[in-house]
């Protein structure tokens, strides 16, 4: 199929035949990884080797730890303002859209928070200027979300914020470009779209903020805990993160971030070529400055038309290409997995189908 998921999403193929291998009988255990206790050796040095791919791969400064956690990232939504947050702060947010809006839901909950710039006047059809974001006096940090998978939107960069950490769920455009790890105190991200199956969740976070958080927090929740842990304080979502190692092997082979990067501009300009080209037939939902390489959001003129073009990409191969409730329309993911020639495919497909409808 070509597979559009937005999420959980496609794996690439050669990973998914590897796993496959090894399913039953992992490096002569006699076992599947899955049957293996978390304190063994073999699992110890996946859960190492995987931490250390990701350093790797993403360049990651030795003061930051990589922490591999079961609960998705909507977890983190509520983690985050739990150790930072304290009574005499303010959690600041960058609202561009349904995730944002989930994560400063749950920050709402634990203290005082602000909305550091907003998009909605727009419908949330851009991410806003970075010279309109205002952090508040007292910042615990800016929270933002560094791809909004529904909207199709993404920062192409990143706001400054000095000595407020600044916070990103990138659980949507993770390792699809090469980014200055330094410039965050905190990055996390749910595994399903880039990074492997769902069921692990990966924390990029400095040093220094680790040792802050308040006393009062249940131990499960604390950065602290993981981190003194190793990553393995309780037991570890083990088969998810055996598939993000192979998953970071397979990025490593390709060449790294900044080639699979220039792979998802390839790809996804087939596609708003396609849109740009259509002479309005079909009409991207982002304004262009915000568009995203990882969730394509577009429409047609013609609401019947858009189910029939749903309904007859669905009979051709295409999956997941109906657009979230939230904006409608149509939107293809185009993630790290996904091939060249899948974006190839829908392109052709796009023009064929406004060939026959226009
Ligand atoms: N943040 C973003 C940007 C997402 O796309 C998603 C979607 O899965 C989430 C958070 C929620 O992640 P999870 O389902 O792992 O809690």
């Amino acid at each position: 199929a070509f597979n559009f998921n937005a999420g959980p999403a496609a794996l690439p193929l050669e990973v998914l035949e590897q796993a496959q291998q090894q399913f039953v009988e992992y490096q002569g255990a006699g076992m599947s990884i899955m049957e293996m206790s978390h304190r063994s050796e073999l699992y110890e040095q996946v859960n190492n080797e995987t931490q250390a791919l990701f350093r790797e791969i993403y360049g990651i400064p030795d003061n930051y730890h990589v922490l591999l956690l079961q609960g998705g990232a909507s977890t983190q939504f509520a983690t985050i303002p739990m150790n930072f947050l304290t009574p005499d702060k303010v959690g600041a947010y960058v609202m561009t859209g349904a995730w944002a809006e989930k994560a400063i839901k749950e920050a709402k909950l634990v203290g005082e928070t602000a909305v550091a710039a907003t998009s909605e006047a727009h419908k949330f059809n851009r991410i806003p200027a970075l010279s309109d974001i205002q952090l508040p006096d007292q910042a615990a940090y800016l929270h933002i979300t560094t791809n909004e998978t529904i909207g199709g939107t993404q920062f192409a960069e990143f706001p400054q914020t000095g000595n407020v950490p600044l916070i990103a769920d990138m659980s949507s455009d993770i390792l699809s470009r090469p980014v200055d790890v330094s410039q965050f105190g905190l990055i996390y991200a749910g595994a399903q779209k880039n990074l492997g199956p769902s069921g692990v969740t990966v924390v990029i976070v400095r040093d220094d903020l680790v040792k802050e958080s308040p006393k009062t927090i249940p131990a499960i929740f604390r950065y602290d805990t993981h981190v003194k842990a190793g990553s393995l304080y309780n037991t570890p979502p083990s088969f998810s993160v055996y598939m993000v190692n192979l998953v970071l092997k397979w990025i490593k082979a390709r060449g790294g971030v900044a080639q699979i990067n220039q792979y998802n501009r390839d790809k996804t300009k087939l596609i708003y070529d396609t849109i740009d080209q259509s002479g309005g037939f079909y009409y991207g939902f982002a304004a262009p400055e915000s568009r995203s390489l990882m969730n394509i959001t577009f429409r047609l003129q013609d609401a019947e038309l858009e189910k029939k073009f749903i309904k007859q990409s669905e009979a051709e191969g295409f999956v997941g290409l109906k657009g979230h409730r939230d904006v409608g329309g149509l939107r293809a993911s185009t993630y790290n997995a996904v091939p060249l020639e899948s974006c190839k495919a829908l392109a052709e497909f796009m023009a064929e189908f406004q060939k026959n409808n226009g």
